[in-house]
């Protein structure tokens, strides 16, 4: 079984889900994070530009939007 706590985690800065400063979707953390990839969420603007550019250099720019990484089960 996949272990998916890793994912919930900023991928830039490694903040964890639900920490004051991880921007969740309108302010609510029971939405979801504001800010994600194909590959885990992002917990900031700064963060999701900083991601951004580094997969542009890495050659693999991200397509958004990517499905959202905690389904809430509607
Ligand atoms: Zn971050």
């Amino acid at each position: 079984m996949l272990n998916r706590v890793s994912q919930r985690r900023c991928l830039e800065c490694g903040r964890p889900f639900g920490d004051p400063d991880f921007v969740s979707y309108s302010g609510r953390v029971e939405n979801g994070p504001a800010y994600w990839t194909g590959e885990g969420a992002l917990c900031s603007p700064a963060c999701s530009t900083a991601h951004f550019k580094k997969r542009e250099g890495e050659g693999r720019p991200l397509t958004m939007p990517a499905d959202e990484p905690f389904p809430k089960g509607r």
